[in-house]
């Protein structure tokens, strides 16, 4: 990514959150937290981004996780509370989560159990963390192959945006972060869909603006929901489209999160076409742009062992999932599915 000086106007948006508010910096630079968290500040990273950014983290109290969701788990957890202990971290202490989601919901986890809860900002580093997992307050981690099964709902502070952080970030990880993209298109935005169909991954990489652009259009997108209905009553449940089966085969096969969303969304996509009228030629452009991007569309998996998961998934309740299905592109409702009705559907459309 080519230097953006010049182009460097933070911009401030704050959300009204009926929790508590969030302020939102764009365009921002990572050295502005030590005036944006009030009070002490502890910064919580994995080993992967302090190597990458080590200098500017220099500056930091830091406490470093390994990377990998494999550790998004409770024994990071209780290593995170025993350096806070150990570091005399108190109720006015900011913890900065500065990574990827993997880091951003592990932070806020255990900011909010931390002495029955502290403040805590993010600076995501991913752009699947900055376009989605840094914002809307949902926090957790997984347990066994379970993903996100322990966790709350609590809003950062802060979240600041320093898009200069991406110069490290491996090509894979941009990829992965564009199923989370394509999947605010799907459900909430044709025109963004067809704005990425004419643009492919490579060209945010390079062009400062265009990931700019991309990054608002996102996190507006998700904000409006979250404002609308922050604890997952409704309409937030339009956000795990793809993630019902995504989170089943995440853990059981080890993908990166991008991947098992992009094989969920196909999977909707069949469903949404066999019982929810989905165009066949809107599916198809659905597969087509996930694999413009690099994400993978078909996984020949377990069946039985992904429902075995799916049962378990929080998102269920009395044998019904709430799968979310698609009209057209842009158009999302949410379809209970019993799992015998599931179960065949598997069968047939995957
Ligand atoms: P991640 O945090 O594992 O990051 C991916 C990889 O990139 C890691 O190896 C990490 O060390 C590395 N990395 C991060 N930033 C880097 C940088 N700037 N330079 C070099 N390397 C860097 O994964 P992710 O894809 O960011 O996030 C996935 C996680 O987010 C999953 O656990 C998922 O459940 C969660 N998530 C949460 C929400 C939410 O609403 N809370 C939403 C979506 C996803
Ligand atoms: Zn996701």
């Amino acid at each position: 990514m080519p230097d953006r000086t010049g182009l460097q106007i933070m911009k401030e948006i704050v959300y009204p959150f009926p929790s508590s508010a969030c302020k939102v910096y764009l365009q921002a630079s990572l050295e502005a937290i030590a005036d944006i968290a009030q009070g002490r500040l502890i910064v919580i990273t994995d080993s992967n981004v302090q190597a990458a950014h080590a200098a500017q983290l220099a500056a930091y109290t830091c406490i470093v996780i390994p990377a990998g969701e494999q550790h998004k788990h409770q024994t990071t957890v209780d290593h995170i509370i025993a350096q806070l202990i150990e570091l005399g971290a108190d109720r006015k202490t900011c913890l900065v989560g500065i990574g990827g989601g993997v880091v951003t919901d592990i932070t806020g986890y255990v900011a909010s159990i931390y002495m029955r809860g502290i403040p805590f900002g993010f600076v995501p580093t991913t752009v699947l963390a900055m376009v989605d997992a840094a914002l809307g307050g949902k926090n957790g981690i997984d347990v066994g192959l379970y993903k996100n099964m322990v966790g709350c709902f609590r809003q950062p502070v802060f979240i600041l945006y320093d898009t200069l952080l991406l110069q490290t970030l491996p090509d894979a990880e941009w990829i992965n972060g564009f199923a989370e993209i394509i999947k605010h298109a799907c459900i909430k935005d044709a025109a963004l869909f067809d704005w990425l169909a004419i643009h492919q991954w490579q060209d945010f990489k390079a062009d400062a603006a265009l990931t700019d652009e991309l990054i608002a259009r996102n996190i507006a997108i998700k904000a409006a929901v979250v404002l609308n209905d922050e604890k997952e009553a409704g309409e937030r449940k339009l956000l795990n489209f793809g993630h019902t089966l995504g989170h089943a085969i995440e853990n059981l096969y080890q993908l990166p999160h991008g991947h098992a969303v992009s094989i969920g969304m196909v999977a909707a996509c069949r469903i949404s076409e066999e019982m929810h009228g989905l165009a066949s030629a809107d599916k198809d452009r659905v597969v087509q742009l996930l694999q413009q991007y690099g994400l993978p569309t078909q996984l020949d998996f377990d069946k039985e062992r992904a429902m075995a998961i799916l049962l378990k998934d929080k998102k269920q309740s009395a044998g019904t999932v709430q799968f979310i299905l698609l009209s057209a592109i842009g158009h999302a409702e949410i379809v209970p599915i019993g799992m015998e009705q599931l179960t065949h559907l598997f069968e047939q459309c995957l």
